[in-house]
């Protein structure tokens, strides 16, 4: 693989990066992104009309919709600069996931509806599908939906949904044939967050933030103009994605920028009572991760390769997810071993803020959110490699 920019990349990369040091708001780098986007109302506001002036609140939708028709290679590049000036996006689940279904799989009255409103940042979606007892086996789902009239009464519970606290939408997966075979009785519907019967009860996660939740379902009328698709085909319109890219390079970035703040922290603080790790062993370890970091920007640059030549990657976005997702806990981990004892302590007076043992509760759901790693494991086994399924 040649790893430099043809001269159009470069000439793309180059366009974003000069966007990025102009018109980029300045904030405190060391504010974690969830604490700017609370403290940031007004910022951001300039933000998303400086992205949405270039179609860059969602530049992997077409420019029809509002997007920017980007190619994958394209959106990578875009991706990795972002992530490289530690940009904020501004799109969430409302651009990533249920805009392009609704591009693709929406009638004219539900685009019109939503997309714009979606690209304004006037509303924010949440993602209904995990239930109590179906989350990796996600088809066994049993919130039931029954035709009542021009409506849809739904009964049942989700769960882990995050931001259903603040979302005005959910896009959700309801069973409407109990009889049919699992996959073939789920039907894809908006709903409206604010509808009567709708509860949603916070889940406090052990990183003591409120992030996700357990939302109810209680006679809940969902008009039938608001099921997506056709009724019993929403477990194939839940599958479906837009040209995204899929490299995980915004994650692989990132653990390299985490690297360096520990590693920047080990050195200016080295001897005193902040690190308690100043043995070569810390050092060891810092190496290890510095080579998984780069390891991580290798997988990310394989999915990309197949996706540029117009191949689906499979096993390959697999592969990224685990080793990301599991690097991040372990970068963690060793971070707390630098800080020895320290690492008891959080708040402003701690090493680093507390960043380490925030980051160590924290993680411990990436291996678990989008997948398991159980799942993406099985994924490698049974595709990349030809073997049985159990
Ligand atoms: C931070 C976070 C945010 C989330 N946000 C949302 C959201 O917004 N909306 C939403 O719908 N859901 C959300 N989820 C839920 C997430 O999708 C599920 O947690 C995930 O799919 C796993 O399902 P589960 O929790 O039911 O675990 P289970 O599927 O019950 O798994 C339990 C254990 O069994 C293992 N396991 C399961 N099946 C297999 C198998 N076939 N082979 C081997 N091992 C297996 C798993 O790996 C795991 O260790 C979120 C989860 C987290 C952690």
């Amino acid at each position: 693989m040649d790893f430099r920019d043809t001269p159009e990349q470069a000439t793309w990369r180059n366009e974003v990066r000069t966007f990025l040091e102009t018109e980029k708001p300045k904030i405190d780098p060391e504010m974690n992104p969830m604490e700017a986007m609370r403290r940031g109302g007004g910022f951001m506001k300039e933000w998303r009309e400086k992205l949405s002036r270039k179609g860059w609140v969602a530049p992997a939708w077409p420019k029809e919709y509002g997007g920017a028709s980007l190619s994958v290679m394209e959106q990578f590049i875009m991706n990795e600069e972002f992530a490289e000036a530690r940009a904020m996006n501004v799109g969430g689940m409302g651009t990533s996931m249920i805009g392009p279904t609704l591009i693709i799989h929406g009638n004219e009255e539900q685009k019109k509806e939503h997309l714009g409103a979606i690209l304004r940042g006037e509303v924010q979606w949440c993602q209904g599908y995990s239930e109590p007892g179906s989350g990796s086996d996600l088809a066994s789902l049993q919130t039931r939906a029954v035709r009542d009239g021009d409506d849809f009464v739904l009964n049942g519970q989700k769960i882990w949904t995050s931001g259903a606290h603040t979302a005005d939408w959910m896009f959700m997966l309801a069973r409407t044939d109990p009889d049919a075979p699992k996959h073939r009785g789920i039907t894809y519907f908006l709903m409206d967050m604010k509808s009567p019967g709708v509860t949603v009860r916070p889940l406090i996660n052990m990183a003591n933030g409120h992030m996700f939740n357990e939302v109810f379902f209680e006679d809940v009328r969902v008009p039938a103009r608001n099921v997506l698709g056709e009724v019993n085909r929403g477990w194939y319109i839940g599958t479906t994605t837009l040209d995204f890219e899929r490299s995980s390079i915004g994650n692989a970035v990132g653990q390299r920028q985490t690297l360096e703040y520990y590693m920047k922290f080990w050195k200016d603080s080295r001897g005193t009572a902040a690190t308690a790790s100043a043995s070569t062993k810390a050092r060891d370890e810092f190496a290890d991760r510095w080579i998984e970091a780069a390891t991580a920007k290798m997988l990310s640059y394989r999915v990309i390769t197949i996706q540029a030549e117009g191949r689906v990657p499979n096993h390959e976005a697999s592969i990224a997810k685990l080793f990301n997702t599991e690097l991040s806990q372990r970068i963690a981990r060793s971070a707390m071993k630098m800080i020895g004892t320290s690492a008891q302590l959080m708040g402003p007076e701690a090493p680093m803020k507390g960043r380490a043992p925030a980051s160590y509760v924290q993680t411990v759901s990436s291996t678990i959110a989008g997948g398991t790693s159980e799942v993406q494991r099985n994924i490698v086994a049974t595709r990349g490699l030809g073997l049985p399924r159990a």
